[in-house]
């Protein structure tokens, strides 16, 4: 089957396709069925130099620029990501192995918020008076970095691109991005299209590699911050890299997040977020609630309701749009989830369904759900990154916020309740940079979202994200004689 994901070329630099085949070819398979759709080739340290002089060149006349004609180049962007949003789609799900019924609201159309959000703040950038007294007073400037480098992971592909690069490009910046090499598609179409856009060669580059490629990226003096999405232990790395040379830096990493059910909680309901908290990408989704806290006067229940909503998800081939379930992006991360089920069942988790894998062409694991699971158990502690549900109990509110607060992560947390003072008073009491109250996994442009603890540092989406694409200046203005010592 032919699938016309091939790109132009592998790398986008100085508004064009570029490519250097001296660099390590990177295989492109779809998930689905394991079959190779593209090769690209990883940047070279000619290319990774390319990239990073012409970020420098452009950025200095973009950040001239008044806001609002930054802003309307990515609100055209946020158009022409949706008009083409079921070309998009497609890519993003041979890119992923993601369900095209997914990808067709939850990628480009999440990439085009962000552009269009930005857009519409760029022009909004400012900084604040402060009055001194006796007529001095400062201000501040919101400053550009310079150029930022973006660092992705391979479960969102667009959406990173344009959470990194929308926020960035609105303050100022240049970018330049390099995409997790399981993915390299699709942030090469956001390139492409925020030219088209009237974006000036240069402020967005995409160059694609593993590992290496973004620790170059790291440490470059070039560099003004790096913005990561990925694991704990690459977000250890890249902080520390970073640091030698005090770049700035947004860490958005991995997480075990609690997902809290009390017994007055509408139970379809909480079912429903369960299930948008674990299965939607596979499981493959940074904020999961993958530590599903039920009361335990209404486990039974749960168990039960869940199991027949689990057993209608329709697993199949995901350019199907009836298909809502679908493979893990790489065989690797199958390898991964496999071994964290043999675990779980030998530390006497008891699997209620799935905890196997499909036997098809490509990387499928079906949905799975564990109960019977205690806090000290590995897959109550370890970020799976899968679709794998573990299910505890409880029956004390104070009981369920210790435990939930147990972790090392710190990304998200959720809790489901018709009593609103208890809904407010627990997740304020949850160490988590974002929680839901009867909902799960919504993540619209203009809410902030970031970790706290092992899950990260800094926010994405909303003013917050401008402020870490920006540093202030801050300007003291006398208005009296200078008085001196002598
Ligand atoms: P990784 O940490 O393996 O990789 C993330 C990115 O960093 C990839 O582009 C990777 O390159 C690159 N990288 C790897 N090593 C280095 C290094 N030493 N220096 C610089 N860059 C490096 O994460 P995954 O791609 O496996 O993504 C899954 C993880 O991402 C999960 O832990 C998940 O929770 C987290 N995540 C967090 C989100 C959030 O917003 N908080 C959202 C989505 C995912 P390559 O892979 O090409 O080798």
């Amino acid at each position: 089957m032919t699938h016309d994901a091939q790109p132009t070329a592998s790398h986008f630099i100085d508004g064009q396709y570029v490519e250097d085949t001296a660099g390590d070819a990177i295989a492109v398979i779809y998930p689905a069925t394991g079959e190779q759709i593209a090769t690209v080739h990883a940047a070279t340290p000619a290319i990774i130099d390319r990239a990073l002089d012409s970020a420098a060149r452009a950025q200095a006349d973009w950040a001239a620029l008044p806001g609002v004609e930054r802003g309307r180049i990515l609100r055209r962007a946020a158009d022409i990501l949706r008009d083409r949003n079921d070309a998009l789609s497609r890519l993003e799900t041979l890119d992923t192995g993601k369900p095209i019924q997914e990808t067709l609201v939850a990628d480009a159309t999440s990439g085009a918020d962000a552009l269009e959000y930005f857009g519409g703040l760029a022009g909004d950038i400012s900084g604040r008076h402060i009055p001194l007294g006796g007529g001095d007073f400062a201000y501040t400037i919101p400053r550009p970095l310079g150029v930022c480098a973006g660092i992705g992971a391979w479960n969102y592909p667009t959406q990173i691109a344009c959470w990194k690069g929308a926020p960035a490009l609105a303050a100022g910046n240049a970018m330049v991005f390099k995409p997790s090499e399981t993915t390299p598609l699709c942030a090469l179409k956001v390139a492409e299209i925020l030219h088209e856009a009237g974006l000036p060669p240069g402020l967005f580059n995409v160059i694609q590699g593993a590992g290496p490629v973004g620790a170059a990226l790291s440490t470059d003096p070039r560099v003004a911050k790096v913005s990561l999405t990925g694991s704990v232990p690459t977000g250890r790395k890249v902080y520390a890299a970073a640091a030698q040379s005090m770049k700035h830096v947004t860490m958005e990493l991995g997480g075990k997040s609690p997902l809290v059910i009390f017994d007055d909680a509408t139970l379809d309901d909480a079912v429903s977020g369960a299930i948008n908290a674990n299965f939607y990408s596979s499981g493959q989704v940074c904020s999961n609630g993958t530590r599903v806290f039920v009361h335990e006067a209404v486990v039974g229940d749960f168990l039960e309701r869940l199991e027949a909503r689990v057993a209608k998800a329709v697993i199949g081939d995901p350019l199907d749009p009836a298909t809502n379930f679908g493979p893990m992006t790489t065989e690797a991360q199958m390898q991964i989830v496999l071994g964290h089920l043999d675990t779980a069942r030998a530390e006497g988790a008891r699997v209620v369904c799935g905890g196997h894998r499909i036997e098809r062409a490509g990387y499928w694991i079906a949905p799975t759900v564990l109960a019977d699971v205690t806090d000290a158990m590995t897959c109550a502690r370890d970020e799976i990154f899968g679709p794998v549900m573990s299910v505890l109990t409880f029956t004390a509110e104070d009981e369920v916020i210790a435990r939930a607060n147990d972790t090392a992560f710190g990304l998200s947390a959720g809790v489901f309740t018709r009593d609103i003072a208890r809904a407010h008073r627990v997740v304020a009491q949850l160490k988590a940079g974002t929680a839901w109250i009867n909902e799960y996994n919504l993540t619209p442009a203009g809410m902030p979202f970031g970790g706290s603890k092992a899950s990260g540092i800094g926010r994405e989406n909303a003013r917050e994200a401008l402020d870490h694409f920006t540093e202030v200046q801050t300007v003291y203005v006398g208005t009296h004689p200078v008085e001196a010592a002598f």
